[in-house]
């Protein structure tokens, strides 16, 4: 009877992490695309950095285990990612290699490859009989190979080595180990065995085109290596070592790719796989010793006995740099990794034009300078009206005038207009577009500010020379390129110091400004909300204590369970949450996957510390007893 060495449990959390590999393709867009630039590039071999869609001053940095830019080659990849683990699989454990990411972002290109560029499975099956065969000659064990490959589509099971095969079932023996009955396992006793049977069933899946990208195939495809060893002599000992290696769906947002109908369906199935692929990932990967819901979807199921415990596991995420990707891009980036810090780019020297489009006045609005702005940003508006003739402002800083900040935030808008279908805007836009008015309104304040500066400075004297920029703008290499069109519009106006990280303790994100600059520290969002620290905002008012704490509980458990799962409706079913906040708490799901604790909420553009503790309050008290 095939034995696991050892079974997931709390104490191998240890060796139980997924590590986390991201894989930047090469550019494949058109010259238009390519004339834009990048939205995401490699800082060194394990950090990356992407434009911040939430302020484009600003990039987002990333932290991984391995980044392999897009000169890496399929054999580096395999070196630094792959072979390291398969030695394991001949001793009785499990392992498991996926490629998650968008469409079009390299998955099917890092796992198959092609006949002169060979990825991740073909030279791994290689490595596979090559450990066997130095081990079978040490003798003492005899060993056996054998391959499985199926796909998930639509949350069913199915057999690729047997197309006619119906939905199978997955199953758990005593042993812990996960199998499937009916899955056809054949035998193979060196590689072209292996290719034979590869490659005709990899025909055998279930593909449809997207708009992104023809060959896109929107199911998991799931290669199983099983390598069987036997010990000669008696006890004659059996262990059995698997070895999953799987190209996943593509993780894009669906409204994106314009998939209508049974598409749709399956995409929601894709992103059910998906979803809770990403919270068993968290959860491994937490330190504290949480619930890992393998059992929420078909593949992490399959999964359970090769992902976590004793197995080892690497997940590479492909992106792809061109513009086009960028949420995609984010979203799978912030599934891969939970830790990031927004970097203040030093862009001091850009300038800000006044948006041309009226601004809607967002419900946040105090976040863009606190009270008292008012009048204080109408008075510079007229100053500025008599001074440079008309609402554009003409800077007398032409020289800072290129490259504008402004350019980049009406390339980024008009990237989140780009939608197709007008009717089906994605809740990624609504939270996108309102994180952007609400930015607008600080920068516009800023601007307000800083020309209230300069021109009481011009005032007083008129020499040039005081002119000069005080900080040269350093090379901002994920900036956007501009297209004659924005060009033509582009407004001249003050210098923008970046003071731009006040959303980001609400993001616990830590900020990092690189460079020092005389920022006149503007009263935010951020100086009224305590630290989302928990429990700690809760308890002020000291309601909770005279509840029963088992029924607090239950409470908590209730709210956190509709706003991990809630649909737009039952979140609005919830106390103080309206239609605005459902959507960006849907729109927030979208990007993170589940709140792990209620505190997480927080995290939601405008939920101050006193709102969060309304908001517990009344739903507490509402979910009582229910
Ligand atoms: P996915 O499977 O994620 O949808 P593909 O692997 O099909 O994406 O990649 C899309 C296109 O990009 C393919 O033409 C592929 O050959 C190419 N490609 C992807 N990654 C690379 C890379 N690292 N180097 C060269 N070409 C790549
Ligand atoms: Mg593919």
């Amino acid at each position: 009877m095939a034995q696991r060495v050892a079974t997931s449990d709390g104490a191998a959390k240890k060796t139980s992490r997924v590590r986390v590999a991201v894989r930047l393709r090469p550019f494949m867009g058109s010259e238009d695309e390519k004339d834009e630039g990048p939205c995401v590039r490699g800082l060194d071999s394990q950090n990356l950095e992407i434009v911040n869609w939430r302020n484009a001053t600003e990039t987002v940095k990333y932290h991984f285990d391995v980044f392999h830019g897009e000169k890496t080659t399929q054999q580096e990849v395999f070196l630094s990612s792959v072979k390291p683990i398969l030695p394991h699989i001949l001793t009785g454990q499990n392992a498991s290699v996926f490629a998650y990411g968008p469409t079009g972002a390299g998955k099917t290109h890092t796992m198959m490859g092609s006949s002169d560029q060979p990825g991740v499975i073909p030279r791994a099956v290689r490595e596979v009989f090559k450990l066997v065969k130095a081990k079978a000659d040490e003798g003492g064990w005899d060993y056996s190979i054998g391959m499985s490959y199926l796909e998930i589509y639509n949350e069913k099971v199915l057999d690729l080595l047997s197309p006619s095969s119906q939905d199978l079932p997955i199953r758990e023996d005593k042993d812990k180990n996960i199998f499937i009955p009916g899955l056809t396992h054949t035998t193979i006793s060196c590689f072209s065995d292996f290719d034979k049977q590869f490659v005709p069933a990899s025909l055998n899946r279930t593909t449809a085109s997207t708009k992104l990208n023809h060959r896109s195939s929107r199911s998991h495809a799931i290669l199983l290596i099983k390598v069987v060893r036997t010990q000669r002599a008696s006890p004659h000992r059996q262990q059995t070592g698997k070895l999953y290696l799987i190209d996943l769906a593509g993780s894009e947002d669906n409204r994106r790719t314009g998939n209508q109908g049974i598409r749709l369906k399956e995409s929601g199935a894709i992103n059910l796989s998906l979803f809770t692929l990403n919270k068993v990932v968290d959860s491994l990967n937490s330190s504290a010793a949480v619930r890992v819901p393998y059992r929420d979807s078909k593949l992490t199921r399959l999964l359970q006995d090769s992902l976590g415990g004793s197995s080892h596991s690497v997940m590479i995420t492909n992106i792809a740099p061109e513009y086009k990707y960028y949420f995609d891009t984010f979203g799978a980036l912030n599934f891969a990794s939970k830790s990031k810090l927004i970097v203040n780019k030093p862009f001091t020297c850009e300038t800000v034009a006044v948006p041309a489009l009226p601004v809607k006045r967002a419900r946040e609005d105090h976040a863009a300078g606190g009270s008292g702005t008012e009048p204080h940003k109408k008075k510079h508006k007229d100053e500025r009206k008599t001074e440079h003739d008309g609402s554009s402002p003409s800077s007398p800083f032409d020289s800072l005038s290129d490259p504008s900040v402004m350019d980049r935030l009406i390339a980024l808008e008009k990237l989140m207009m780009n939608c197709q279908d007008k009717g089906e805007l994605s809740m990624l836009k609504d939270v996108a577009q309102s994180r952007k008015e609400i930015q607008e309104l600080k920068e516009k304040q800023k601007e307000f500010e800083r020309k209230a500066m300069l021109f009481s400075r011009l005032d007083g004297e008129k020499s040039n020379a005081k002119h000069e920029p005080a900080f040269k703008n350093s090379a901002a290499p994920l900036q956007r390129k501009q297209s004659a069109a924005t060009k033509a519009n582009k407004q001249q106006a003050v210098v923008q110091p970046l003071q731009v990280s006040q959303l980001q303790p609400l993001q616990q994100l830590a900020v990092v400004k690189k460079q020092s600059v005389c920022v006149k520290k503007v009263k935010t969002i951020s100086d009224q909300v305590e630290p989302p620290d928990g429990k700690e905002n809760l308890v002020e008012t000291g309601w909770e204590f005279q509840l029963d704490t088992s029924v607090l509980e239950q409470s908590r458990q209730k709210i956190l369970h509709v706003l991990n799962t809630g649909s737009l409706k039952e979140l609005k079913g919830l106390q103080q949450i309206g239609d605005k906040k459902a959507k960006l708490i849907l729109g927030w799901r979208e990007i993170h996957g589940h709140f792990l604790k209620l505190e997480d909420v927080l995290k939601i553009e405008g939920m101050t510390a006193k709102r969060f503790s309304t908001f517990m309050k009344a739903n507490i008290l509402s979910t009582m007893g229910k």
